[in-house]
């Protein structure tokens, strides 16, 4: 925990942060905001970008705003703005009482354009869309002045009026920030600030049938809400300087933009758009599908927000891009749940074990630990009886050399209770195995001092009579390629999705201690790694979704490195 902490109190932006404390920039005041486009689900990439406003405002006792960047009503829905409410508070951060709408400055809003019109900063252009394209030229040719660009102030004024009075329909003109259109900076050849949309926005109905551009609005709602540090990603690094001149015209709060790389995972993308794409065409269920990045389908999965959060502390903050490995994400779930999920023994594909010599109609209820790395977790009774389920793959009918699991005339032990042996393979028409007969030392039952006698190999099981169904869900990554989207031209990010990342079983055989098991409650089953009781169970059909296996990738990952 130290040394993630120091991690992150020597990053960068905290440093800009505590030089303008020194220096008193602010007056002693720290302000951030999350600022996200209510247009699709908060993804893991959001996460960090939360954590780290709320995180600093927390650390230097300061606040955050939540603020709805609500400007393009065609793309916005109310759905998006509650999943976000739930998606941060599930991530136990606070916003006291400053949930904003950039909605709620259009009055403003359009003030300051009045105001950049008045002093001839900014006018009308009747040009067309494609037309104002043209116009802009390149990265390497300077622009091209619009005819309209020297309509006189009353004329701007009047138009204006008349855009928002309705007059007008949809993208007949535009109210364009008068700069330079010979700029280097291609965001400075006089961008658009408003546009007309006849549509209806969520919040503010049909008041309006102007609505600003983001680039408009954004760096205002920062200045409006007082905030000192606006912390974005790099691509608009490139903006700062047309937000830093809205300012600077309008003479009001100047918040300082300080920009960070956004965060990538491999094998999984971090785009709304692109995530809505896979949603729309059904390439995954939902939002809230678990093989999803999104703060939703994390949670189904069965993601904790101390995981997340602690996800983002360590891949810490930096200017230059980088693909984080998904393993990194993964192993800070495992270690989460390592101390606080209850072990228990579930099979996913049961083999009938037959004990031969256990009395056919005994029940025992053994001793089982609930987590061994946490005694106060307890203990608690689980059945054994004559007929078992074990994993089809602990067996093998002619094992290789080291196999430790069961095989023909070896031993093993069963978890909490005794040692079985193999006695007798019986098969269907087939050849197929579907059942053994075992026979078990009554001597080596788990926690007598005569249960000493050691065999290689444990395995889990659960008594046949005994045993609830269950469906499991096992996930693989959601894209083949560490990083999707790195294709070729005119190949469809899409192509890369991996066709095997949902696997249902739907004969599993589950200790009946989990009957009652809540949706959300998490456990780890025995050697097949964790599992979480998903959303869409019921009181008759038990459904688990599996977290992550137990195999720690990022460990070795890290152990190499040392
Ligand atoms: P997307 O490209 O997924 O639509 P966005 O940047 O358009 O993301 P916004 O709703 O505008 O989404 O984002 C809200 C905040 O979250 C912004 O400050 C943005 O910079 C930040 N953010 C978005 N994606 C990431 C990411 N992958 N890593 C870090 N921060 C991010
Ligand atoms: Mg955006």
């Amino acid at each position: 925990m130290n040394k993630t902490n120091s991690i992150s109190s020597s990053d960068f932006i905290r440093q800009i942060i505590r030089e303008d404390l020194r220096t008193n920039k602010y007056g002693g005041r720290v302000h951030t905001r999350f600022p996200p486009e209510p247009n699709g689900y908060l993804h893991i990439g959001h996460a960090k970008s939360i954590c780290l406003n709320f995180g600093i405002a927390k650390e230097f006792g300061g606040l955050c705003n939540l603020r709805f960047d609500d400007t393009n009503p065609t793309k916005e829905e109310a759905e998006y703005i509650e999943s976000i409410i739930e998606d941060v508070r599930w991530l136990d951060f606070d916003w006291g009482n400053r949930l904003f709408y950039a909605s709620d400055y259009f009055d403003k809003l359009y003030e300051y354009a009045v105001q950049l019109i008045k002093n001839g900063k900014a006018y009308i252009d009747s040009l067309t869309a494609e037309e104002i394209r043209a116009y802009r030229g390149t990265l390497t040719e300077p622009g091209k002045d619009s005819p309209y660009r020297n309509r006189s102030v009353e004329e701007n004024l009047d138009l204006f009026e008349r855009m928002r009075a309705g007059e007008f329909e949809d993208g007949k003109c535009v109210v364009r920030a008068k700069i330079d259109m010979a700029a280097k900076n291609l965001n400075m050849r006089d961008p658009v600030m408003y546009r007309i949309l006849h549509s209806t926005h969520h919040r503010t109905g049909d008041k309006w049938c102007i609505y600003p551009m983001y680039d408009f609005a954004h760096g205002q709602s920062d200045s409006i809400e007082r905030i000192t540090h606006s912390i974005c990603t790099l691509e608009f690094e490139d903006h700062r300087p047309l937000y830093d001149w809205f300012i600077d015209q309008l003479h009001i709060h100047h918040s300082q933009q300080i920009e960070f790389a956004r965060l990538n995972i491999s094998h999984t993308i971090l785009s709304k758009r692109k995530l809505l794409q896979l949603v729309e065409e059904k390439r995954v269920i939902s939002w809230d599908d678990p093989r999803m990045p999104t703060i939703c389908g994390l949670r189904r999965r069965g993601y904790t927000p101390e995981a997340i959060r602690d996800f983002c502390e360590r891949i810490g903050v930096a200017k230059t891009y980088a693909i984080v490995d998904i393993a990194l994400l993964e192993h800070c779930i495992r270690e989460d749940l390592n101390l606080q999920a209850p072990r228990v023994m579930a099979v996913l594909h049961p083999l009938r074990v037959v004990i031969d010599n256990y009395p056919e109609t005994q029940v025992e209820m053994l001793d089982a630990e609930n987590n061994p790395e946490d005694a106060t977790m307890g203990i608690r009774k689980i059945p054994f009886s004559r007929v078992l389920y074990i994993e089809r793959e602990d067996f093998k009918e002619e094992p290789p050399k080291k196999w430790f699991r069961l095989a023909p005339g070896k031993e093993v032990r069963l978890k909490h209770a005794y040692i079985i042996k193999c006695e007798q393979v019986i098969k269907n028409e087939q050849g197929e195995v579907i059942e053994l007969h075992c026979t078990y030392d009554p001597e080596t039952k788990s926690g007598l001092p005569s249960a000493e006698r050691k065999v290689k190999g444990t395995l889990h099981w659960v008594s046949a009579a005994h045993a609830i169904k269950a469906e499991v869900r096992l996930y693989d990554y959601l894209f083949l390629q560490a990083n999707p989207d790195e294709v070729e031209e005119g190949v469809d990010f899409k192509s890369n999705l991996n066709p095997n990342s949902l696997q249902t079983l739907t004969s599993c055989k589950i200790e009946p201690s989990l009957a009652n098991a809540k949706p959300g409650s998490r456990y780890q089953f025995l050697r097949l790694g964790y599992f979480c009781v998903d959303t869409d169970s019921t009181d008759d059909k038990l459904i688990f979704n599996r977290t992550v296996s137990l195999y720690d990738t990022w460990a070795k990952i890290e152990k190499a490195q040392l």
